[in-house]
């Protein structure tokens, strides 16, 4: 992506010797991953290319003209091969004369699958039609925000003819369809010296005879707007500071502070992730003196607003007097109203054959002084839906300043937000995960147990951050984990679990980076083994600081933050066997397990009003993956057994009822389960794992 440093204007990166030996469709896939790479060009998943090639037909073996276009859902900067629909364009034409007009034009996206060239497995997008009647080869529809500033301007039709003269034109709003890539046809063949179209309220289409000539055409009229902007945009943004933004460590404090209580109080239906943005672009915004008035009017892109709702929350707080509590308590109120406004909104809007209502909460809250926090259903969704909303300030910057700001009317956007193509579109996504919007944090989670368990929550759809004293291990756990499950699931941070500092921090670093806190696993530790005789007071400290305090630490925290986040709470202990039984040589260590397991037992006592599960899971010699098991204690009980430390493993396996090794997935998978809502009704339990062992029998 291009760093906003190097300069305003876009660059041309085309390069010809890359280009020249590529076939048209991998031409229009380099330029398509040209174009999204920078999002001053479109936006996350918006805007669509095109490539109208002639082919050789598989069934007929005769030459075929076939446009190469963007199929649904994804995105130009990441597209691949397999991202582009393929379809006939003599069946696009033919379509035509089965169109029945405008109040019917939704049904023509049932006729697409018709036209599909090759039994090209990727479905055809809304926009298919916009690209196939634009009569020119290379097709290009991005979503600039320099382009949309002035589409979303009250005279953006005056404003493009003043910009661009005769050589970009300019179509009223009009809800992209069938309908409108006959528009796009029209404009073309009444202007063909044009090179190109700003929609109003939308975006820009461009074109070309080479696929260079397109890109290169997109990038040079997106560059004319954004100097244009350069020259006349002057005056200070959104009518100037009217509040002060505060120092970066307090706007992160007061994030920490906000953002579980909000994700408590909207994730009753469905529990959201969250993100953070104090860009400067945000903080131009949310100190200015035009802030409420330009937020209420609404986003204008439907890209922009589909993920962002039709406008944000603006929360009450006054960075000139900063009084967070206030603003806490005010929160629900603030929250309450929103969505009755929302519901009011639908009930204005809906028609007939409108789908139910969707979740009326706020995507998007704006702090004054302070940034942006976004929520959805994933922390992935959330950063996107943020970047979205930058994306609207950039064209709220660009079209107050030069002229009046509007949104998109209403009606148009409850036609598209409810329409019934993007509803079959939501039909469509699979059903939720069983922890999808949970957020976990696991101490040790860059050891064994503590990996295995955060790939098991992982696996299911959670959030998780790793806590682990060892950094390189902690680094080494977070890469491997962010390339099994994405990146946007996992966050690490340093913590030691005997510090009370520590502790504090890394949970508030949990909260910065995904909003609030579902699931804490208690898991750092230690073994050690040594008679009573030998045991020094330094041994015996160490495992009651590690086992005792560190679990006693982390819970209070996590408590802390459950009950300020009102949204229940569950915690999973690593205890031992040895918690249970009494071993030999191990004093220290059993007498600390054993403290544990009785916390335990405390906190689901104390929990339990406000839905705060407490459960315990007891592993017996899990070797494999364990820093515990390297080194030292490894040695210590092979010798205490008079075994040779390779022996260890098939010792224990033998010593267990069932005959088994015990492995860290094995202990993951019985975390999972108790932090699971289908252990909804457990709590105050213990679920040994150790292969079958009658001295830990609870009782
Ligand atoms: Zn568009």
């Amino acid at each position: 992506m291009l760093d906003k440093q190097q300069g305003a204007r876009l660059a041309n990166l085309w390069d010809d010797a890359k280009a020249a030996g590529m076939s048209e469709a991998e031409r229009l896939l380099y330029r398509s991953n040209l174009l999204g790479s920078d999002k001053r060009i479109t936006n996350y998943g918006g805007g669509n290319t095109s490539a109208k090639v002639m082919e050789k037909d598989p069934l007929t073996g005769e030459t075929a003209e076939v446009l190469w276009v963007k199929g649904s859902g994804g995105d130009v900067g990441t597209i691949k091969m397999d991202g582009f629909a393929t379809l006939y364009m003599d069946k696009l034409r033919a379509l035509k004369g089965i169109y029945r007009g405008v109040e019917f034009e939704d049904e023509m996206v049932g006729y697409l699958p018709h036209c599909t060239f090759n039994l090209n497995p990727r479905a055809a997008s809304i926009d298919t039609p916009l690209h196939a009647y634009v009569p020119k080869v290379h097709v290009d529809h991005m979503h600039p925000d320099a382009i949309i500033a002035v589409a979303a301007s009250k005279n953006s039709k005056e404003l493009t003819k003043k910009i661009f003269g005769d050589e970009i034109g300019w179509l009223p709003w009009k809800r992209p369809g069938y309908e409108l890539g006959l528009w796009l046809e029209k404009y073309c063949l009444e202007n063909p010296k044009a090179r190109g179209v700003v929609l109003e309220s939308h975006g820009l289409f461009t074109w070309g005879d080479t696929a260079r000539q397109a890109y290169e055409t997109t990038i040079e009229i997106i560059n004319r707007a954004i100097a244009w902007f350069e020259a006349e945009n002057t005056a200070p943004a959104f009518g100037g500071e009217a509040k002060p933004v505060l120092a970066a460590s307090e706007r992160v404090a007061i994030a920490k502070k906000l953002m579980p209580v909000i994700r408590g109080l909207i994730s009753a239906e469905e529990k959201k992730v969250g993100h953070f943005d104090d860009s400067k672009a945000v903080l131009d915004f949310v100190t200015s003196t035009n802030l409420e008035p330009l937020a209420a009017l609404g986003t204008s892109c439907p890209d922009h607003f589909l993920r962002t709702k039709i406008r944000p929350l603006v929360v009450d707080f006054d960075p000139a007097q900063p009084d967070v509590e206030k603003t806490l308590a005010g929160l629900p109120e603030a929250i309450a109203a929103y969505r009755a406004d929302y519901a009011l909104y639908y009930e204005r809007c809906k028609r007939a054959d409108s789908p139910a209502m969707r979740d009326p909460n706020a995507v998007v809250y704006l702090v004054l002084g302070v940034g942006m926090i976004t929520f959805a259903k994933d922390k992935a969704t959330a950063r996107i839906s943020g970047e979205f909303y930058v994306n609207a300030i950039n064209v709220m910057r660009g079209a107050s300043g030069v002229s009046t700001y509007v949104g998109l009317p209403e009606q148009e956007a409850f036609d598209i937000e409810y329409w019934l193509l993007e509803e079959a579109k939501l039909q469509r996504i699979p059903k939720p995960k069983s922890l999808a919007g949970r957020i976990a944090l696991v101490t040790g989670g860059a050891g064994g147990i503590g990996k295995a368990t955060a790939a098991r929550l992982m696996q299911e759809g959670a959030c998780v951050v790793l806590a682990d004293i060892d950094e390189t291990a902690l680094e080494n756990a977070q890469n491997e984990l962010a390339t099994r499950y994405g990146k946007d699931f996992v966050r690490s941070v340093n913590m030691n679990v005997t510090s009370e500092a520590a502790v504090e921090t890394g949970f508030g670093d949990a909260l910065l980076a995904f909003g609030g806190l579902d699931i804490l696993v208690s898991n750092a530790g230690l073994a050690s083994s040594a008679a009573i005789e030998d045991t020094t007071l330094a041994l015996w400290n160490q495992n009651i600081d590690i086992l005792a305090t560190g679990y006693f630490l982390v819970s209070r925290e996590a408590f802390r933050i459950f009950r300020n986040q009102k949204a229940g709470g569950n915690v999973v202990f690593v205890a031992s066997k040895n918690g249970l039984a009494a071993s030999p040589g191990a004093s220290a260590y059993c007498t600390a397990k054993a403290a544990e397991i009785h916390l335990a037992r405390c906190l689901a006592l104390e929990g339990a009003s406000a839905q705060i599960r407490v459960n315990v899971v007891n592993p017996d010699a899990v070797l494999r993956g364990s820093k515990i098991w390297s080194g030292e204690w490894k040695e210590q009980r092979a010798a205490a057994y008079k075994m040779d430390v390779d022996d260890l493993e098939a010792h224990y396996r033998e010593r267990s009822m069932l005959k088994l090794s015990v492995f860290p997935e094995d202990i993951a998978e019985a975390i999972y389960f108790l932090a699971s809502d289908m252990s909804a009704k457990s709590t105050g339990n213990i679920v040994n794992v150790d292969a079958g062992n009658a001295q830990s029998f609870t009782r």
